[in-house]
């Protein structure tokens, strides 16, 4: 039987990555079901070489457009969010893979948990927002969520076998992103283009903002925290590079595994798709060889305030990261239209935690309310700053 997947986010970087993995694997999987935002045209040619069941666009305007391109084909199309939120309880599909950037990827991850599909997840965000809402949900309807984020998926991969109580502490690896090793005076002045340029990752310009920002990893210790129910405490963030060890475990008796390879994001999908089966890959080996200077360094907490922003929001709890996501979603766009300057990421988003309303233990309802009163008041802010 192959494994029917729903691709939210089908036209972005993971999603087109993930279409990849099925393409190179049709005896396993089909891709059954096929959503993205804005891009029509891509989505057009991805449904017409995978011709899946159903194809939803977010973006009401471009349905007419992707209903025609696609007549001749026996494929479903709607538009919407309530019709991708609603899509993913479907009894035509086995699991959904989540690769919608920020927020948005929060209901269609609740729903499809509910209706008990197996969830791949990449869209980070949603662990960010309401990793308590979405781990009770998983453990309620006995699903797996299996991450996607290369970090999680080595830690993931680190604890297959492993006893539940035998972890002491994570080590989250980081890049450190194209500002590794600069000072604040250096940061004052780089633009989106120097921001956009990753060293290792080639990636959605969202993440690559956070990557420069290191909010990137901030939004991995919230997203670690609730896939492998431990405490802030046993997160730590080490420098890496070279991006070859993807992150690693240490347990009770001080043995550290970690899991190593080159940086392509084709293989944590493909892990994701095929568990608990590890599927053959004819993609590059590793060679010790040819990386015979691995390196680790601390992160620096203090000239990537972002960083220090995130964990305190993990340390904090409630809907503190949620307001922090959503203010950082808007901080990020604001910067990639040359509306704030890169140093003013953070200041925004420390800004709207201090104006937005702490709750401590919040509904899905509340959730949606920080965020969109947060949203508010990030946008304000850069209005009324003036930055
Ligand atoms: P991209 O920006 O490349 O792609 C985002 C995708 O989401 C696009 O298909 C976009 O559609 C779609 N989308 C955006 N908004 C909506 C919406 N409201 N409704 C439906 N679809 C929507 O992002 P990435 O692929 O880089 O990242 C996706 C997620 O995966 C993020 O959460 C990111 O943090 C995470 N991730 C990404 C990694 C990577 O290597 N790229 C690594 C690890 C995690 P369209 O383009 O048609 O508008």
């Amino acid at each position: 039987m192959k494994r029917r997947i729903a691709i939210l986010g089908s036209t972005g970087s993971i999603g087109v990555q993930t279409l990849d993995v099925i393409r190179m694997h049709s005896d396993n999987f089909v891709a059954e079901i096929l959503v993205a935002g804005t891009n029509v045209d891509l989505l057009i040619r991805q449904a017409r070489e995978f011709v899946p069941n159903i194809v939803i666009i977010s973006d009401e305007k471009k349905y007419t457009l992707l209903k025609e391109a696609l007549a001749d084909l026996p494929i479903k199309v709607y538009a919407g969010n309530d019709a991708i939120a609603q899509i993913v309880t479907s009894d035509s599909i086995d699991m959904v893979l989540t690769a919608m950037v920020g927020f948005a990827g929060l209901l269609p991850t609740l729903n499809a948990i509910k209706a008990k599909k197996a969830v791949a997840l990449a869209n980070k965000e949603t662990l960010v927002v309401a990793g308590d809402l979405i781990t009770q949900a998983a453990i309620a309807a006995q699903v797996a969520v299996i991450p996607v984020d290369s970090e999680h998926s080595a830690i993931f991969q680190c604890l297959v076998g492993e006893p539940e109580n035998a972890v002491e502490k994570i080590y989250l690896t980081a890049s450190g992103g194209p500002f590794r090793g600069k000072n604040i005076e250096f940061l004052k002045n780089v633009t989106k283009h120097d921001a956009l340029k990753h060293p290792n990752w080639s990636m959605g310009a969202k993440i690559t903002i956070d990557s420069a920002s290191m909010m990137n990893k901030g939004l991995e210790a919230i997203e670690a925290k609730w896939l492998f129910g431990i405490n802030p405490e046993q997160i730590d963030v080490v420098v890496h590079p070279q991006s070859i060890v993807h992150s690693a475990v240490q347990f009770i008796d001080g043995s550290v595994k970690a899991q190593i390879g080159l940086p392509d994001m084709k293989l944590p999908i493909q892990y994701a798709l095929g568990f608990p089966e590890r599927l053959y890959s004819s993609m590059k080996r590793f060679s010790f060889f040819d990386y015979p200077n691995l390196t680790f360094e601390k992160p620096d907490f203090e000239t990537f305030k972002c960083l220090k922003i995130a964990f305190d929001a993990l340390n904090r709890g409630g809907n503190a990261a949620c307001i922090m996501n959503a203010a950082n979603e808007i901080a990020v766009e604001a910067f990639l239209n040359d509306k704030i300057r890169f140093l003013e990421i953070a200041y925004l988003i420390e800004k709207t935690i201090q104006n937005t309303q702490y709750l401590p233990k919040p509904s899905l309802n509340d959730y949606i309310e920080s965020d969109s009163e947060a949203r508010r008041k990030a946008t304000q802010l850069i209005k009324i700053f003036n930055i």
